[in-house]
């Protein structure tokens, strides 16, 4: 942590819950209470308190200083549940969250889009959100960029996977470019879904946090909310919150603190959770459903030589030639102390795999989802997401495999690995690629994981068709909203991180004149 962050963190108003006796602090009312960190809640809390306001930011994790070394250890230390979360179906789909200040934008790997007009207008038609158009919302998203520093992916230090697809995608002449990210000054060491150790990537502990705690917030940090307090059953007046030890996450210790406005930013998978905990919206059937996830997977493919694709920018560019497919392809990299373990092969396969990760060259798809899913509880009581990858989007995962797997084989690679369980799936030839492409496949055959879980708490004009307004308000409640993932109606067919942070800048300038 460099002298500024070590200043900012360390001021009073930082506090660690789990550590803190000053039981002052929590006897405050604070204008706004904020649960959680990533990106809707940080963007929020930064903007309300350079208002003036008083707010107090609870946030589960705790501050992700100082960085891990390796890419392991710090996936224990900055992933929710480990990394093991994720849904239920055919086939199970992990979706990483981050649980630490900054929430899932410290271990994110910085790709920025804007909401795409097309998303937009569907927004407009189906949901009745005529105020969230390009207009009102080009200031909030130009601001947002500035504060975290968007720019192009520098091609100087891109992988040498990404050198790889750029060459087989331009010399058919199809577009390949540099992705936009939220980045200054980066030196490509490949470890941006670990925690940014230089600094270079403008995550919410680096960006907007810390602006928030000069301008006054209180961080409250090994906290975690669990009930929202209602006075006449809707309106928001305070939070339950459990103390929870840093490392065990067990609950130490319980405070409430007070505000007179509430908005829930635990992103997708858990806010509706902490609505369901708190009573509120129980009978609104939208409540944690419409989930949309984006599943995504990659091709892996050996060359000659050693390329060690852990080193340098890991997703920094980008195609949308099979963008009317609903596919989009985004370079991917993994650190060699987990991307060998994470491919569905066994045996002789893995080992080689593994022997010659050095000389693997991937590249990831992601596709817009034609389903949703949902939460619900197992008998136990216990939360689970269910969500069926359909046939259609199977397919479409299929495509994207044979896509590049078709441009790649003109290269002469040793061989290409499709991240698929059903064999063959090791692909040697041409002959080899219509033996895979005339098999047939089904959900469970595809591995695929989800990094955008979005919905579950969508915006809408009604509550027959969202659970929040579209000023973020929890219909049938006072005082209480939700700006997060879950508030996003739709898949974007686009990483959401920028959508989100633009809408809670929105946000902020609506609720100055609620
Ligand atoms: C590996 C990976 C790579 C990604 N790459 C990109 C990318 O390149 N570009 C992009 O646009 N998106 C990317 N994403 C997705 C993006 O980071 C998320 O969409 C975004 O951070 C979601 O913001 P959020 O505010 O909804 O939730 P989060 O950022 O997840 O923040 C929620 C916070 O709330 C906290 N919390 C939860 N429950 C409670 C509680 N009860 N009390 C207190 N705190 C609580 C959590 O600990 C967490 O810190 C990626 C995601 C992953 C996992
Ligand atoms: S490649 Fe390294 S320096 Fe660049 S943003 Fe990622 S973690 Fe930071």
């Amino acid at each position: 942590m460099n002298e500024y962050l070590f200043d900012i963190y360390n001021r009073p108003n930082v506090v660690n819950l789990a550590t803190n006796e000053n039981t002052n602090l929590t006897n405050s009312i604070f204008d706004f209470i904020v649960i959680g960190s990533g990106a809707g809640g940080a963007v929020l809390s930064k903007e309300l308190a350079e208002q003036g306001a008083k707010v107090a930011l609870i946030e589960e994790g705790a501050i992700p200083f100082p960085w891990e070394t390796s890419a392991f250890r710090s996936l224990l230390k900055l992933y929710r549940d480990n990394g093991f979360t994720g849904t239920i179906g055919k086939p199970m789909i992990p979706i990483p969250l981050g649980r630490c200040v900054g929430g899932t934008t410290v271990i994110n790997s910085g790709t920025c889009f804007r909401v795409p007009q097309k998303v937009l207008n569907l927004w407009e038609s189906e949901f009745g959100l005529v105020d969230i158009n390009n207009e009102n919302l080009q200031d909030c998203f130009s601001k947002v960029e500035r504060e975290i520093h968007v720019e192009d992916a520098d091609w100087n230090v891109m992988n040498k996977s990404s050198d790889f697809i750029r060459k087989i995608f331009t010399q058919k002449n199809l577009p390949c470019l540099p992705l936009r990210r939220n980045t200054y000054n980066c030196q490509g060491c490949g470890m941006c879904c670990y925690g940014c150790t230089s600094g270079a990537k403008k995550s919410m502990e680096i960006s907007y946090i810390p602006k928030a705690i000069q301008a006054g917030l209180f961080l409250f940090y090994n906290a975690r909310a669990k009930r929202i307090l209602l006075s006449d059953g809707k309106t928001g007046k305070g939070v339950v919150v459990d103390v929870v030890h840093p490392t065990t996450h067990k609950v130490i210790n319980k405070v409430e603190i007070k505000g007179k406005k509430i908005i829930v930013a635990c992103g997708t998978m858990l806010s509706p959770l902490l609505l369901k905990r708190s009573g509120i919206a129980i009978d609104n059937p939208n409540l944690g459903a419409h989930l949309t996830i984006h599943p995504a997977s990659k091709i892996s493919i050996e060359l000659e030589d050693n390329i060690s694709s852990w080193v340098g920018i890991p997703q920094g560019c980008y195609s949308t030639v099979l963008e009317d497919e609903g596919i989009i392809f985004e370079g991917v990299a993994m650190p060699p102390d987990l991307g060998p373990s994470a491919v569905p092969f066994s045996g002789n396969e893995l080992i080689h795999y593994w022997k010659n990760y050095k000389n693997i060259a991937t590249f990831g798809f992601m596709i817009k989802d034609s389903n949703e899913g949902s939460l619900r509880f197992n008998i136990k009581n216990q939360p689970i997401y269910s969500y069926q990858l359909t046939n259609t989007d199977a397919q479409k995962l299929k495509r994207a495999i044979t896509f590049l797997a078709e441009l790649a084989l003109d290269e002469n690679p040793v061989q290409i690995f499709a991240m698929v369980t059903k064999q063959p799936n090791i692909i040697k030839n041409r002959d080899d690629l219509n033996i895979f492409m005339k098999q047939e496949h089904v959900p469970s055959d595809f591995e695929c994981m989800a990094f955008h879980p979005l919905g579950t708490c969508r915006l809408a004009d009604s509550p027959e068709k969202g659970v929040c307004d579209s000023n973020h308000q929890v219909f049938g409640t006072k005082n209480i909203f939700v700006c997060d993932g879950s508030s996003i109606p739709t898949s974007l067919g686009v990483n959401p991180q920028l959508t989100i942070m633009a809408l809670a800048t929105r946000l902020s300038q609506i609720l100055k004149y609620l």
